[in-house]
């Protein structure tokens, strides 16, 4: 700085601060001057200033006489002089702003999390596409995305929505894949409408009338694979409960051949069952037992019109020969008390675990919705419980039936099922003395 042409420089007037210095502002250091300070006043423009103020910078700090505007008067620039940064304050910081401003300047820039975009493109994908498999992928694809996201990638919020898109995909698909495979079955429907007519009952023999009086049809809610439908065999009927037999996988849609370690007690009886009586409308039953070994039989119970039915008929000790006539009575395809008749063919044994059982082989047409129905000898007298047939597209003619014998050995005796129930009017020829 130029100060030599600073007529500022001419020593001030020095005295101390009396009333009417007091509380004047120091043209230094803007503070208020108090009474009884020593003061400095500028010669040139009569500022005040205090003493120490002026000692220090040796000049007046008024605006008339500061360097800037000697030196340069004539331009309108504004200059900031050193003492003007020397004092010069920092402005107010506002902590958030400043905080924010480091966030953004110190975060990196963000990766995308890939498994999530995948998750959320195969998502997308599986809509048009085959959504069951498709939304599997996609919802495993974000469960990983999810479980190991990092924090400072992009894509959960697209993860999410994978995980979401795919599991509307799986229960849309499978809706309209049940809605799909249901048209077959609408055959079922149709043929269910060929109502039956109770009267044709009325001139039948009493052996067969009994055996169609005997036969229930069996419903049950599999969820989304839709309604199971089957046969069953009422035995006993008392105090207006009648105990009915029919195969597991009639009423359990997660039997399968594996079954063989379900323990029988841990089952879930509490499945809503329908049965419907010849005749009548379909009513509430109850499943009351579960065969054990995972052998395929099983016992409901339902409050049938004991007026309408009948108990079949059965004798354990007598089993007719190979190659004698015999009968099913069951509802295939829904076509309810369907009489279809053929030949034993043959006495089988089929081994679960430890156990062995026997099964009958007959030529009797057996179709979907037989299953848990009656095979009966000539006389009427329940042989077998229907359980399977050969795949119809090698086979022909091979039914089999789970032996009465097999769910006697079974079915505990609280149940008390007697090994024999009704009497033959004559001996038949066909019908023998076994050793069971
Ligand atoms: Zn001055
Ligand atoms: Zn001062």
């Amino acid at each position: 700085m130029d100060q030599s042409r600073s007529s500022s420089k001419e020593s001030p007037y020095i005295r101390v601060a009396g009333e009417r210095e007091a509380g004047v502002k120091c043209a230094r250091c803007n503070k208020e001057i108090e009474q009884g300070e020593l003061t400095a006043s500028c010669m040139q423009c009569g500022g005040i200033h205090h003493q120490t103020c002026w000692t220090e910078y040796q000049q007046c700090g008024s605006y008339q006489c500061s360097q800037g505007t000697m030196s340069k008067a004539s331009t309108s620039a504004l200059v900031i002089s050193r003492d003007d940064l020397n004092h010069a304050e920092p402005l107010p910081v506002i902590p958030s702003y400043t905080d924010n401003a480091l966030t953004i300047s110190e975060k990196p820039k963000q990766i995308w999390n890939k498994l999530a975009i995948w998750a959320f493109v195969i998502a997308l994908l599986g809509i048009p596409l085959f959504g069951i498999i498709t939304g599997l992928f996609a919802m495993i694809l974000a469960c990983i995305a999810l479980v190991s996201h990092p924090t400072h990638k992009k894509g959960f919020a697209l993860a999410v929505a994978g995980l979401m898109i795919g599991f509307f995909e799986i229960i849309g698909w499978s809706a309209g894949l049940y809605f799909y495979m249901d048209t077959p079955r609408t055959n079922s429907i149709a043929f269910s409408e060929y109502a039956f007519d109770p009267t044709s009952l009325d001139n039948l023999p009493a052996d067969l009338k009994r055996a169609m009086k005997s036969n229930v049809l069996i419903e049950v809610n599999n969820g989304l694979f839709g309604r199971g439908m089957g046969s069953g065999v009422i035995l006993t009927s008392v105090n207006g409960k009648s105990l009915i037999v029919t195969n597991r996988h009639v009423i359990d849609s997660e039997y399968n051949d594996d079954s063989r370690d379900v323990v029988a007690d841990d089952f879930d009886k509490s499945d809503p069952v329908t049965v419907q009586a010849i005749g009548q409308i379909p009513v509430q039953g109850q499943i009351e037992w579960i065969a054990p070994h995972g052998i395929d039989l099983a016992l409901i119970s339902a409050p049938l019109d004991k007026e309408v039915i009948s108990d079949a008929f059965w004798n354990k000790k007598k089993a007719p020969l190979i190659g004698s006539k015999v009968f099913a009575i069951g509802n295939p395809h829904a076509l309810g008390w369907t009489h279809s008749t053929g030949n034993l063919s043959q006495y089988r044994k089929q081994t679960k675990g430890a156990f062995t059982y026997q099964i009958i082989q007959t030529t009797t047409p057996l179709n979907p919705g037989n299953s848990g129905g009656g095979l009966y000898d000539e006389n009427g007298f329940l042989i077998g419980i229907n359980t399977m047939t050969g795949d119809k597209r090698v086979a022909e003619g091979l039914g089999f039936a789970i032996s009465i014998n097999t769910l006697f050995d079974l079915i505990p005796g609280t149940f008390q099922i007697p090994a024999q129930q009704g009497k033959i009017e004559s001996d038949d020829a066909n019908v023998s003395e076994t050793n069971n």
